[in-house]
């Protein structure tokens, strides 16, 4: 297929930038597409609005949700010469990863970590989103969305990296239920809302038809939005939460779920407990081993807190000492290990303040 101007990063990974995209695409699997592209690559798709609507999949490459959704929308479209109601830019992204089925490469830049504020501003992945943020901003961006999927049990929730109403309304149009965040820095949603508004959407775990059907629906939504309401999103219309602490398992140290001998002996079903409001002594799991070992428990936003007291250890127990809701508490052991345990959340006001108990 023939590519329009391309340049090469630094260090080597190319954006690979096509006008239109070719129908066999729209039936290769996340996992075969490396067969087909040869890196990250940029569609511009025309629609009958020139301003484009940014749509960025498989950041993570067993995320497979967001492009099974972009294929249902461009099938449904191009199969029957029904433009698009807006151009698509569409970014397909780390399909290396996709091919082994896993987030990210153990030799690569989390794609969702090397973005625009990143903490790691000199990997060739940086270099790639610096690239394609420069290409996308070029065009005048309507609004941009990044897909993925995650490892526990979650609802379908969006997030937001800013508190405006345009932002808001987007990520309204996927759910009610939306986190702002600020941590962690490098991702997508937070680099693109100083170009336009910008959400990410967690679509529950990958490989499943009705998340897809739902981000298909989203971005279908989105395409055809001509502009932003003028009026705020209603107070009633949106449950706004904000991560307040990250929890992490130390690197050396061991964990279980099955209730076999570890450092922390984590509840089986933990990821039961994502997104329901959890009172103090709630328990996560016991501490095992010679038990003197403590999750690490950093920030997640701006609230006035001490980490570290989120939690509390009496008899080996592993408690909850805040009333908190949890989020994207996870039973796989990879995530654990490349990302977190998950996230303690609390209900926010429209000026990110806290708002009642929670
Ligand atoms: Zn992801």
């Amino acid at each position: 297929m023939a590519e329009t101007d391309h340049k090469t990063t630094r260090a080597g990974l190319r954006l690979h930038c096509f006008q239109g995209i070719p129908e066999r695409l729209l039936d290769v699997s996340f996992r075969d597409l490396w067969q087909h592209l040869e890196g990250p690559s940029i569609f511009d798709i025309p629609g009958r609005d020139a301003r484009p609507l940014l749509v960025s999949v498989l950041l993570h490459g067993n995320e497979d949700t967001g492009w099974t959704a972009v294929q249902n929308v461009l099938r449904r479209h191009l199969g029957a010469g029904i433009p698009l109601a807006r151009r698509m830019l569409l970014l397909v992204g780390n399909i290396a990863a996709a091919k082994d089925n896993v987030r990210t490469l153990d030799n690569q830049t989390d794609y969702n970590r090397a973005w625009p504020g990143t903490r790691y501003p000199e990997a060739a992945e940086s270099a790639l989103m610096r690239e394609v943020v420069e290409v996308v901003a070029a065009e005048r961006p309507f609004a941009s969305i990044d897909i993925h999927n995650n490892t526990g049990n979650n609802p379908h929730y969006a997030c937001v990296n800013r508190l405006d109403e345009n932002g808001l309304h987007l990520a309204r149009l996927f759910s009610r239920t939306v986190v702002y965040f600020t941590r962690p820095v490098g991702v997508q949603s937070a680099a693109m809302s100083k170009v336009c508004p910008a959400v990410t959407v967690e679509c529950g775990v990958p490989g499943n038809s009705a998340a897809a059907v739902h981000a298909a629906e989203f971005i279908e939504a989105a395409l055809s939005l001509a502009a932003f309401p003028e009026h705020p999103v209603p107070g009633h219309d949106i449950d706004l939460l904000q991560t307040a602490v990250i929890m992490r398992v130390p690197p050396d140290a061991s964990f279980s779920y099955d209730g076999s001998d570890a450092d922390f002996r984590f509840l089986e079903d933990i990821d039961l407990m994502n997104f329901s409001e959890l009172e103090p002594g709630t328990r996560l799991g016991r501490l095992g081993g010679n038990k003197t070992r403590r999750l690490t428990v950093v920030p997640g936003g701006d609230f006035d807190i001490v980490p570290e007291s989120y939690i509390a250890y009496d008899d080996g127990a592993i408690t909850l000492a805040e009333r908190a809701i949890p989020a994207m508490l996870t039973r796989d052991p990879r995530a654990v290990r490349l990302d977190c345990l998950g996230y303690l959340m609390h209900r926010i006001d429209r000026t990110g303040k806290r708002s009642e108990t929670t």
